[in-house]
């Protein structure tokens, strides 16, 4: 992966942006503000977030990519230590709901991150 830009020197790269959460333009952890909810904008740098519109893609394509996943994960588990039933209910039912969250965010940090640095890339100054 190479999200490397001459141009976007002190913004973070897609992938840090997309795992932490941050602010696309001035790399601060303020993109959101709730758990998979977007803040209204970067109160340090006032980068408007709510004229991005990434909208709810990632939610269905991360809920198939986690369901095989813990799917995939607990036959494994089953197989090889054929654990009692309720510790799969303790592990996979909280592991799965953090695992939608955290994805939700990646997905849709990235999404924005990417479209901001898009906008960028055409030296247009859309945002003030
Ligand atoms: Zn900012």
């Amino acid at each position: 992966m190479t999200d490397e830009n001459p141009n976007t020197e002190g913004q973070p790269g897609l992938v840090p942006a997309a795992l932490f959460g941050l602010c696309p333009r001035c790399g601060a952890r303020t993109l959101f503000a709730g758990l998979a909810k977007f803040a209204d904008r970067c109160p340090a740098c006032g980068l408007d977030f709510t004229t991005f519109n990434v909208g709810d893609g990632p939610a269905a394509f991360l809920t198939l990519i986690i369901g095989a996943l813990i799917t995939a994960l607990a036959i494994g588990l089953e197989l090889t230590a054929h654990p009692p039933f309720w510790l799969h209910a303790l592990l996979w039912i909280p592991l799965t709901g953090a695992a939608v969250v955290w994805g939700l965010r990646a997905g849709k940090g990235a999404l924005l991150a990417a479209e901001y640095q898009r906008r960028a890339g055409d030296g247009q100054a859309k945002d003030e």
